[in-house]
């Protein structure tokens, strides 16, 4: 029997009625003669809720407590789509991560998937059953505890499922039909693309577009899923979202495909450090070692055998990042004068596969800040993106300004 996966996110399961609306899409499905693994987030808002009863319960809290707590919301309505579908008279079954299993490491909070056992869903498959209903977002560590994937993981376990089941298609039904070349929340001109090339969906996640969780696509991408985005409001069309595929199996491409923003950074600078071998990593081991996610590193010019040297990172990490330096300053590995920590700070990308052969991008991008007045704070590149931190008071404008002069609205 074909197997189709099918993946409903937060605002698409967020009431009991959604519920009964995404449960008709897996009939429809069913229907067409497919069995169908159903892989579900919790309720809109209800991870957040649950993330917040922890940190409020214990604000040091310990990880493996967290992802027992956090992983609950995919765990009620897993158990409310099968009752559904049931109702319906589709045979179907709930399946908690540690059930199925879903085997992670034991990296709590972000773990990752290391292996899904398929024999017990496919043997409910051969009993007759027609529907696999998957919490999203959660496995079992080699301890025997329930892990989470991190915050979007919903959309990991959708594609692994595909991946180890063999899936004809993963299909992400979410409250976007498909993926844009920016946020449609932030810029009302964004175009909906029918196709986005795997390396550039997965430049544009890991800069911050969630529609798809980073993770998801490396792993569409290594298992060759064919992944497709698209809304569970609309009406039904076989044809409906965007396909995110191989470079080759796209005709029309701008030489930008989209922009991407990532809110909440923050820029730190280390003022007057020794300019000597060793120091750089004298300063980012401690912060790995403290798991500060480092992203942008600049070393500014050196005098008198001193230099500044910058680096952006989560804003939320700041107090952890200051912490990690002070205490490497005390023992003596490095010495610096003042830390001085931008909290106000968002990252603007733009993406695009056609940059490794067009020139002149960057300094589009930096003309058409520029005249907006927006100031440019740091600048990366990488083959097909260019990564600028600037003030999140500019970062809607920034979007939309970019938007507009690569004419992403445009075909
Ligand atoms: P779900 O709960 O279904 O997983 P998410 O909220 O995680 O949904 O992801 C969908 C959201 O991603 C959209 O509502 C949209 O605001 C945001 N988004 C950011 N960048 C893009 C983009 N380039 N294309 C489409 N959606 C985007
Ligand atoms: N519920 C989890 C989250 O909000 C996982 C997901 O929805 O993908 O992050
Ligand atoms: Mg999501």
């Amino acid at each position: 029997m074909p197997l189709l996966v099918m993946k409903f996110g937060g605002t698409s399961v967020a009431t009991l009625d959604r519920i009964a609306r995404a449960s008709k899409r897996v009939a429809r499905e069913v229907a067409n003669g497919y069995d169908v693994i159903v892989v579900v987030s919790a309720m809109a808002g209800k991870t957040n809720e649950l993330v917040g009863w922890v940190e409020e319960t214990s604000p040091l809290y310990d990880a493996r407590e967290y992802d027992a707590v956090v992983a609950s919301g995919e765990v009620v309505t897993a158990g409310l789509m099968a009752l559904r579908l049931q109702e319906m008279e589709i045979p179907a079954r709930s399946w908690q991560g540690w059930q199925v299993p879903v085997k992670t490491t034991s990296a709590h909070s972000a773990a990752r998937i290391e292996e899904i056992g398929t024999e017990a869903i496919n043997a409910k498959f051969g009993e007759g059953f027609k529907v696999a209903v998957v919490a999203g977002f959660q496995g079992i560590s080699p301890e025997g505890r329930v892990t989470t994937l991190g915050r979007g993981g919903s959309d990991t376990t959708a594609v692994a499922f595909a991946a180890a089941f063999g899936a004809e298609r993963c299909d992400i039904y979410t409250d976007v039909d498909g993926v844009y070349t920016t946020d449609p929340r932030i810029e009302d001109k964004a175009r909906k693309l029918d196709r986005i090339a795997f390396e550039e969906m997965l430049e544009l996640a890991s800069l911050g577009a969630k529609v798809l969780q980073t993770r998801s696509v490396e792993l569409a991408m290594r298992y060759k899923v064919k992944l497709r985005v698209l809304s569970s409001f609309e009406e039904y069309d076989p044809n409906a979202g965007t396909l995110v595929c191989d470079e080759e199996e796209i005709v029309e491409q701008n030489v930008v495909s989209g922009v991407a923003y990532s809110r909440d950074e923050a820029k730190m600078t280390l003022i007057s450090v020794a300019d000597r071998p060793g120091i750089a990593s004298a300063i980012f081991t401690p912060l790995a070692d403290a798991g500060v996610n480092v992203d942008m590193i600049v070393q500014n010019i050196s005098e008198d055998g001193r230099t500044d040297m910058t680096f952006s990172c989560p804003v939320g990490q700041v107090a952890r990042a200051e912490k990690a330096l002070a205490q490497a300053k005390d023992a003596g590995s490095i010495n610096f004068r003042e830390l001085v920590a931008d909290q106000d700070v968002a990252k603007i990308s733009v993406v695009g596969i056609g940059m490794r052969s067009h020139a002149g991008i960057a300094s589009k991008m930096f003309s058409v800040l520029a005249n907006e007045g927006i100031n440019i704070k740091v600048i990366t590149t990488s083959e097909i993106k260019i990564s600028v931190l600037v003030d999140r008071k500019y970062m809607e404008l920034a979007v939309q300004a970019l938007h507009d002069a690569f004419d992403l609205d445009k075909v």
